[in-house]
């Protein structure tokens, strides 16, 4: 089907205003053309101390950049590519791509980070997995503890048995699991108790309305005090304002990521951004802030 129809970019952009039928048709025929042409790309967020602003680490994001079309989002693309099994490709390619780009971030920040990485429940479900995790480790040489996989409830909850061999057979490798979109799943809490999770992502739908909404503040609190019980990190994301910030390191909160400690970025923006902690580093602890 992708031969039939990938070759005309005009049925791609002319399908763009029908119904989202069409529309996903072209944009499935299109991306296959679109990994012969390149035209995935990753970007990366950083992951900072809610206390220090440091950054800590990276979230891979992939991006389309079509060249018609613009920047497609990854709302629309990956649930296609989760349909017609493209994941497997394009997230092969991500979780290889991005444990190198992380070695090239530590050479500039000259210290340790980590790299967190989406898997999608079809790509953690695959056979080849775990070929591709030490395949991704191997090639750049990076330990497995500096590795976050995010994955989400559903995930985990689809076939818990399955989950629970492909986690106990990744436990050597030591790359740690993450809970994405956290509250926002169907699933019971028992999870927690089940897997070896290391660390909860809390959806920015629970932060979106900090700190004025008391029902997310409790939620955040409730939250937080889980995770210290378990032993658990928590990040919280889509952090956009100041007062949210501070609301949450005030309440114990160790990670932020959001619009505003950094946006997505190109890797040569954030090599930069690394550059910008750095020189803040060295100067004296006054003059920060
Ligand atoms: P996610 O993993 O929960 O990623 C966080 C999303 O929130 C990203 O959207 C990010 O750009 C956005 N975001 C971050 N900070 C803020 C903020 O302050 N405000 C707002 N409004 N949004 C913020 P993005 O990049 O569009 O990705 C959407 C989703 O697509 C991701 O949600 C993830 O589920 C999926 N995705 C992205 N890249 C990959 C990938 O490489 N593999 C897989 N399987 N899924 C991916
Ligand atoms: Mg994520
Ligand atoms: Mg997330
Ligand atoms: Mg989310």
């Amino acid at each position: 089907r992708a031969k039939a129809t990938g070759k005309s970019r005009c049925v791609v952009y002319s399908a763009r205003d029908n119904g989202p039928p069409a529309h996903d048709i072209s944009l499935e025929a299109a991306m296959f053309s679109a990994v012969r042409e390149g035209e995935f790309l990753l970007y990366y967020q950083p992951i900072v101390s809610a206390r220090t602003r440091k950054i800590e680490g990276f979230e891979t994001l992939m991006r389309w950049k079509h060249p018609t079309l613009g920047m497609v989002p990854p709302a629309r693309f990956i649930p296609i590519a989760e349909t017609n099994g493209l994941i497997n490709l394009l997230g092969a390619w991500a979780l290889k791509a991005a444990c190198v780009q992380l070695r090239q971030f530590e050479q500039a920040a000259r210290r340790e980070l980590y790299i967190s990485v989406n898997i999608s429940p079809r790509q953690f479900r695959s056979d080849k997995f775990l070929d591709v995790l030490d395949e991704a480790l191997a090639i750049s040489g990076m330990p497995g503890r500096q590795l976050v996989l995010e994955i989400t409830e559903g995930t985990l909850m689809v076939d818990p048995a399955h989950a629970e061999t492909i986690l106990e057979r990744m436990a050597g490798r030591e790359a740690r699991i993450a809970i994405d979109d956290f509250g926002t799943g169907y699933s019971s809490l028992a999870y927690l108790k089940r897997f070896p999770i290391s660390v909860l992502k809390v959806d920015r739908a629970f932060i979106k309305d900090l700190p004025g909404s008391s029902k997310d503040a409790a939620i955040c609190n409730a939250v937080l005090d889980l995770a210290r019980h378990l032993d658990l990190s928590v990040v919280a994301e889509g952090v956009e304002t100041e007062d949210q910030l501070g609301c949450l390191a005030e309440r114990g909160c160790h990670y932020v990521q959001g619009y505003l400690t950094g946006k997505p970025m190109p890797p040569h923006v954030a090599i930069a951004a690394l550059n910008d902690d750095m020189y803040e580093a060295l100067m004296p602890s006054e003059s920060r802030l």
